[in-house]
C-alpha cells in the first residue's frame, strides 16, 4: 500500500488526509503546532494516525509521496530532508485535482482572490448550476472531492497551492494581478514570485481559457515572454479589447466568441476601480460558461460582498463605518480610498510588512481628512504622514479607533478601516480586527 504523509493539520491538509484515506492511502499526518480540535476529531472520524507539536522523521521520510500545507515554506529542514530523498511533494491541491473530473475555473492574483472566487460562485449558483467553492476559502477542495460530487469547482488558489501543483489543469484561470507579496517566500525575487503565479496557466490546453489584467504591466511583460496554448482572454479598463472585457464610456462591454454583454458601471453591486475589475473576470467567466445575459446581469447587480473587503458597517450620524480590514497591503488601500467620494477618516496601521506608503502619497493628502492610528509601533505612520495631513492619532484598540475617528468625521465623510497592515500586534488575525470594528460601530 502506497504511503501518503500530509504535513500541516489545518483545514486543507486535514481535508487532504481523509481524501487520501477514502483512495485507500496509509495515510498519516503531522504538524509541529497544535492541531485544532475541529480537525482532529475530523482525524479522528476517517481512523487516520496524526502527531502534533512535533514531526517524527522516521515517520515522515518513508513515505511514497508528502502533501504539504501551503503555510510551510520550502526552505523548513524537514522540505530539504524530503527533496534530498528525492520524495514527491505537492500540495493539496494538485492532489485532490487527480480525482475530480469537474470543470474547474481557478482565481490567482496578488490582490482580489476571494472577491472574484465568491462572485463567480455566485453568478453560476445563480444560473442553477452544481457548482463548488474551495481553495484557500470555506471547506477544503480536498475534502468536497472526497465527500461530494459537484459538476464544477470555483477554486481560489494563492501562490503557495500553485507552487505544489504539476500535473493540475484548470479549465479557465483568471489572473487578476500582480503587485509584490510575500516575497520573503521567493528569496525576494519578485520574478520568482510571478512564475508562481503563472503557474496556474500549466497544462492549459487550446480549449481552455487564460483571463488576465492587461492594464497589469507585470502580467504583460511576463506573457509576452511565454507560450500559451489557452485562448487569451483580457479585461482593461485603459484600451478596448475585441475577445475579453473592457470599460467604454460609463459601461462594462464583455465579447466573448459572437456574444455580446453590456452594462452600465453604475449598476455593478460592487464598486470601486478594482471591482470592475473583479466584476470584468466574473462576467467573462460567465459568458465562458454560457450563462444569460439576464443571470449575469441579476449577479453582478446583487452580489453583496465578502466581509472585511469594502464591506458597509453602518451609517451613524450622517457618517459612513467601511470595514475593509482584510487590506493588509498598500495596494489594496490604494483602491479603497480610490473608490470612496467623500472625506474619509483613515484607521491606518498594524504589523508593518515593509511597507512603502509613497502609492497612496496623493490620495491621502486629496481625501483624507485625519488618520488615526491602530498598532502598537506607529512611528512609520508618523513619519510618512506628518507632514500630509491635519491630524494624526494613536490608538490600541477598535473601540478607541472608531471612537477617536467618530469624534473628527464630520456629516458626509467616510470612517474606513483600510489598515495596509497586518494585525497580529494587537489582534488574531484581520477577520477579528474586522468584527471588533464593526461592532464597536454598532456601539456609537
Ligand atoms: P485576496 O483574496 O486576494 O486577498 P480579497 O478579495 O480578499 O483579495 O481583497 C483583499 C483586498 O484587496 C480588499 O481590501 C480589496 O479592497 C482589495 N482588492 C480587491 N480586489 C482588488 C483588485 N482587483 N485589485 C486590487 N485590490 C483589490
Amino acid at each position: 500500500m502506497q504511503r501518503i504523509v500530509v504535513l500541516g493539520g489545518g483545514e486543507s491538509g486535514t481535508g487532504a488526509a481523509v481524501l487520501a484515506k477514502v483512495k485507500g492511502f496509509d495515510v498519516f499526518l503531522s504538524d509541529n503546532g497544535k492541531i485544532k480540535e475541529e480537525h482532529a476529531a475530523r482525524l479522528k472520524e476517517y481512523g487516520i494516525p496524526f502527531e502534533e507539536e512535533g514531526h517524527s522523521m522516521e515517520k515522515i521520510c518513508i513515505a511514497d509521496e508528502v502533501i504539504k500545507s501551503p503555510g510551510i515554506p520550502d526552505t523548513a529542514p524537514l522540505i530539504i530532508a524530503l527533496n534530498a530523498r528525492g520524495v514527491s511533494v505537492i500540495s493539496e491541491i494538485e492532489f485532490a485535482g487527480r480525482y475530480d473530473n469537474s470543470k474547474k475555473i481557478c482565481v490567482t492574483g496578488s490582490n482580489g482572490k476571494t472577491t472574484t472566487t465568491s462572485l463567480i460562485y455566485y453568478l453560476l449558483k445563480n444560473a442553477g448550476l452544481n457548482v463548488g467553492l474551495a481553495g484557500n476559502i470555506g471547506q477544503s477542495y480536498a475534502y468536497q472531492v472526497a465527500t461530494e460530487k459537484h459538476d464544477i469547482y470555483v477554486l481560489e488558489i494563492s501562490s503557495f497551492q500553485l507552487d505544489g501543483m504539476y500535473e493540475f489543469r484548470a479549465d479557465i484561470a483568471v489572473l487578476l494581478n500582480i503587485t509584490p507579496d510575500h516575497l520573503d517566500r521567493y528569496g525576494n525575487q519578485m520574478q520568482n514570485y510571478i512564475n508562481s503565479k503563472f503557474r496556474i496557466t500549466r497544462n492549459m490546453a487550446k480549449e481552455d481559457c487564460f483571463i488576465f489584467c492587461s492594464d497589469d504591466e507585470i502580467t504583460i511583460e511576463h506573457l509576452n515572454r511565454i507560450i500559451i496554448q489557452a485562448q487569451k482572454l483580457p479585461f482593461s479598463q485603459k484600451s478596448v479589447v475585441e475577445q475579453g472585457a473592457c470599460v467604454e464610456g460609463d459601461k462594462m462591454c464583455v465579447r466573448y466568441g459572437d456574444s455580446n454583454y453590456e452594462m452600465f458601471l453604475h449598476e455593478l453591486a460592487l464598486q470601486g476601480k478594482h471591482n470592475i475589475y473583479n466584476s470584468m473576470a466574473a462576467a467573462i467567466t460567465g459568458k465562458i460558461m454560457n450563462i444569460t445575459n439576464s443571470t449575469i446581469r441579476e449577479a453582478l447587480t446583487t452580489f453583496k460582498g465578502v466581509e472585511h473587503r469594502m464591506e458597509k458597517v453602518l451609517s451613524v450620524g450622517g457618517v459612513m463605518y467601511i470595514n475593509d480590514s482584510k487590506a493588509t497591503n498598500v495596494n489594496s488601500t490604494w483602491y479603497a480610498l480610490e473608490s470612496i467620494k467623500t472625506p474619509i477618516v483613515l484607521i491606518l496601521g498594524g504589523t508593518d510588512k515593509g511597507n512603502d506608503y509613497s502609492p497612496i502619497s496623493d490620495l491621502v493628502k486629496e481625501k483624507v481628512r485625519a488618520i488615526v492610528c491602530l498598532g502598537v509601533d506607529n512611528r512609520k505612520i508618523h513619519d510618512y504622514f506628518g507632514d500630509k495631513v491635519a491630524e494624526i492619532h494613536d490608538t490600541r484598540s477598535a473601540d478607541e479607533a472608531v471612537k477617536i475617528a467618530a469624534s473628527i468625521a464630520k456629516k458626509g465623510d467616510t470612517v474606513l478601516l483600510s489598515p495596509s497592515c497586518a494585525s497580529f500586534d494587537l489582534f488574531k488575525n484581520y477577520e477579528d480586527r474586522g468584527r471588533q470594528f464593526k461592532a464597536a460601530v454598532k456601539n456609537l
